[in-house]
């Protein structure tokens, strides 16, 4: 079926699988907010999946030293030998996935690029002969995992879950929903957008649930476990990494990256790994199609990476950070507790909170506009009182009553704009 927005009087037309691609809502929201305060606009950005600090100065400094060193030139694609074996090191002694090594890990283009060739790496789709395309979805979740699982021809099957539980799946829903066609099943702990966890048993539960439908029917399941907030933790849970469950440690690939623990979105650096002999084939197949795609990462970006996972002074300044999103997380906490029609889980990991805000649905704003859906309350808040958040339907599930809120800003423009929401809320009719 030809679509007008791929085609015109030109007869020039994007490919079908782009055209028809969603932009993403968070960068679209983040983009929109900021234009906006470009434009002298008063507005707070609750929009932004970024840390509001600045990149440690060790990890400039490697990277400065490497440029001014010559290293300027391409590398191995998936990055030198000893970057990898440190990625190795780290996931070796801090989060216990056991039997890695350099060729076990493969460094990408942010974790995004990770996921994005992952996907592609593991999925035919159903005209391809592909049975096993099935990607299993546990929803709210990140609004780029779907488009990308579907760019790489799967088909997404969404596992819903509600505010009352955390927004986590349960061990039978999981077991409910593998089948033969179940290919990947992606996870998030700490999650974006629901800023909650899931408990290491939790975690047990579900991986003896993989184990045992790996087992029987689902013998190609592969576990994307996306633990790129696991530095981000304040609610006393502890991050567990599922890579470290024996019983399916050799079909979970883990993905993670510099982005938020180290406040390096504007880097672009993310990281895969798995052990056992089908990791290596894995990862190498990565390699393969990075190498058809982007190659290497910025040459002399892979010392300060090196640098970040290694220097004590680092570690001590992911803490504080840590802290203050800790900090933030109660403020916010308690600033939402203060608002009645809007209600979500304790925030306990990441940097979001993702309130319900059906009950606004049906209200007018002063500006006089209906309140139909959780974008209609977004661009209100907007327009309205200058407060930035990103609606909720695109993460999927019951997000479509949600608004997501990041708080990875200061604590005075948490207090701001958490006092115009209730504003705002509270002037509805
Ligand atoms: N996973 C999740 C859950 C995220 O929120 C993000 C943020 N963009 C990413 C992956 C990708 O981050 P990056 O590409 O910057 O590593
Ligand atoms: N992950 C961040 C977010 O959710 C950054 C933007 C993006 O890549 O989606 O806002």
């Amino acid at each position: 079926m030809s679509s007008p927005s791929i085609e015109n009087s030109t007869g020039l037309s994007l490919a079908r699988r782009v055209a028809q691609l969603k932009p993403s809502v968070t960068v679209a929201f983040t983009n929109r907010a900021k234009a906006m305060k470009k434009d002298g606009k008063d507005v707070l950005i609750f929009a932004a999946g970024q840390p509001d600090f600045d990149t440690p100065q060790p990890i400039k400094d490697a990277a400065i030293r490497a440029l001014q060193d010559g290293m300027t030139g391409y590398q191995p694609t998936l990055g030198p030998a000893d970057v990898r074996e440190t990625i190795a090191e780290k996931l070796t002694t801090e989060n216990g996935i056991r039997g890695l090594t350099g060729d076990h890990v493969g460094i990408s283009v942010g974790g995004k690029h990770a996921l994005f060739i992952a996907m592609h790496c593991l999925l035919d789709s159903a005209e391809e002969g592909g049975a096993q395309n099935e990607v299993l979805l546990p929803v709210p979740a990140w609004v780029s995992y779907r488009p990308i699982a579907e760019l790489a021809g799967g088909r997404v099957v969404e596992l819903e879950t509600q505010p009352t539980d955390d927004f986590k799946i349960t061990p039978e829903q999981l077991a409910d929903a593998i089948t033969p066609r179940s290919r990947i099943l992606v996870m998030n702990s700490p999650s974006n957008p629901c800023g909650t966890m899931y408990t290491p048993k939790e975690l047990e539960s579900l991986a003896s649930v993989v184990a045992e439908k790996a087992a029987t029917v689902a013998p190609g399941l592969v576990v994307l476990t996306d633990e790129i907030y696991e530095k981000i933790t304040y609610g006393g849970i502890a991050h567990k990494s599922l890579g470290s469950f024996e019983s399916i440690a050799d079909r979970t690939l883990t993905i993670n990256g510099m982005s938020k623990a180290f406040a390096m979105t504007g880097w672009r650096v993310g990281y895969s790994a798995m052990p056992g002999a089908f990791g290596k084939t894995f990862i190498k197949a990565m390699g393969t199609l990075q190498g058809q795609m982007t190659t290497n990462i910025t040459a002399f970006v892979y010392p300060a990476v090196k640098e970040a996972l290694t220097n004590p002074a680092v570690a001590e300044q992911v803490e504080t950070m840590r802290q203050s999103f800790a900090k933030r997380a109660t403020l916010i906490e308690g600033l939402l507790a203060e608002i009645p029609q809007l209600s979500c889980p304790k925030p306990t990991g990441a940097f979001y909170v993702f309130p319900d805000v059906g009950n606004l649905f049906g209200l007018t704003t002063p500006g006089g506009r209906t309140l139909g859906s959780a974008m209609d309350v977004c661009e209100a808040l907007l327009d309205e009182v200058g407060v930035a958040l990103v609606p909720g339907e695109d993460f999927g599930g019951c997000g479509e009553h949600c608004a997501r809120i990041s708080f990875a800003c200061d604590e005075a423009t948490i207090v701001d704009g958490m006092g115009r929401l209730k504003t705002f809320v509270e002037g509805l009719s």
